[in-house]
């Protein structure tokens, strides 16, 4: 349905910022641009797809870094993820997943199906992003709302605008940074966000161990990956992810990347009993805004007044599909508003 569905005369279609173009943000964009919304994305990296990240070092050398997989439950998402499959954006990841307690692995007992983009976590948002407007290598510095607009402003001091509506789509610290003084920065700035410590490892051997994926308690680290055993993915080179528990990774935020790939590797090894291979590639990753241990399930936040929209993964129990449901929460905002001011 689109919003002047009903109207005999077209009606003039706001201006909206979208600030991030990771899932949330995109989602939101693509839903308000069916609808007409006439939508700029601003993204300070050089590609979109924000935490759910892909590290392609050469070809045969990938690294999902920040998501490892989705699940799905909402209906809309299961919508989206159909199309995906049937278009090869994503497809089920089967590998052999365990939890790990001291050196003991079990098989999984709960094992929902598992998805990953092809040929890495970044196809969904790069899909989305390809019908969208995003201006890459700009971030956004300031906002400034004016008498009826807003202004934004980049690193580079230079201005966009203007626009009707903003919609934020970071981690919440970041947004209650280039919020200060707006009525939804206290609700926004207390979220807390834990760091995750990523540490990527490319060996020209494979590791014999008879499972691809752990859950791992009372260790440092809280999860492995054997990356190279997703669909789509190069066999040749044997690609793992380590992720640090959100304790220890909060415990050793400011440790240099090489101590922390060190100390993290030398558990793995002890962990899975493993002579490690010899390395073809190894780096280290701190995600300073991982997830939030909080459950906000608020979806979006909206200042009418304003015309400020707040979403992300953090507000809608985080993870992927809590950014997909948030972005799509955001833009149904902005969509809502339109029907009833054209009433
Ligand atoms: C280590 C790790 C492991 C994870 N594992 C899983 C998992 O297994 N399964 C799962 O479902 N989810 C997982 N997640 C969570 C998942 O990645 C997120 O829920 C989801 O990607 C968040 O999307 P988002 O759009 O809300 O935010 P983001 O992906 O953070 O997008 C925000 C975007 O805004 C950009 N940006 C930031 N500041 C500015 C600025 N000032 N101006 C312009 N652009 C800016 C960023 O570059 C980014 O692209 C994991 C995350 C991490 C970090």
């Amino acid at each position: 349905m689109s919003v002047n569905a009903d109207s005999t005369e077209p009606l003039w279609m706001p201006r909206v910022a979208v600030v991030g173009a990771g899932i949330s943000g995109l989602i939101c964009a693509r839903r308000l641009q069916e609808q007409g919304f006439q939508v700029t994305v601003f993204e300070k990296s050089r590609s979109s797809s924000g935490r759910a990240a892909t590290r392609r070092v050469d070809l045969s050398l990938s690294f999902d870094h920040g998501a490892q997989y989705f699940t799905v439950r909402d209906p809309l998402f299961s919508q989206f993820v159909e199309a995906w499959v049937e278009r090869g954006i994503v497809a089920v990841w089967t590998g052999r997943i365990v939890d790990i307690d001291g050196r003991t692995a079990r098989p999984k007992t709960d094992q929902p199906v598992r998805y990953v983009g092809v040929p890495g976590m970044t196809a969904m948002a790069r899909h989305l992003a390809a019908s969208a407007a995003v201006q890459f290598e700009t971030r956004i510095t300031r906002l400034d709302r004016g008498e009826n607009d807003w202004t934004l402003t980049d690193s580079a001091e230079r201005t966009h605008g203007p626009f009707d509506h903003v919609v934020m789509s970071l981690p919440a610290p970041q947004t209650a940074d280039l919020i200060p003084g707006h009525i939804l920065e206290d609700v926004v700035r207390a979220v807390p966000m834990t760091p995750c410590w990523a540490v990527l490892m490319g060996f020209e051997r494979r590791i014999e161990l008879a499972w691809d994926g752990a859950f791992v308690q009372n260790s440092p680290l809280a999860w492995l990956a054997r990356n190279s055993s997703k669909p789509g993915r190069d066999k040749s080179v044997d690609c793992w992810v380590l992720h640090a528990s959100p304790t220890w990774s909060a415990a050793h935020q400011e440790d240099e990347p090489q101590l922390v790939q060190e100390t993290l590797q030398a558990e793995f090894a002890q962990l899975t009993g493993s002579r490690l291979p010899p390395s073809i590639h190894f780096a280290a990753h701190r995600w300073l805004f991982s997830a939030t241990p909080l459950s906000l399930d608020q979806q979006a936040l909206f200042d009418p007044q304003s015309g400020l929209v707040v979403c992300g993964d953090w507000l809608a129990s985080g993870r992927v599909e809590g950014a997909f449901r948030s972005g799509v929460a955001a833009a149904d905002c902005l969509i809502g508003q339109i029907v009833r001011d054209s009433r």
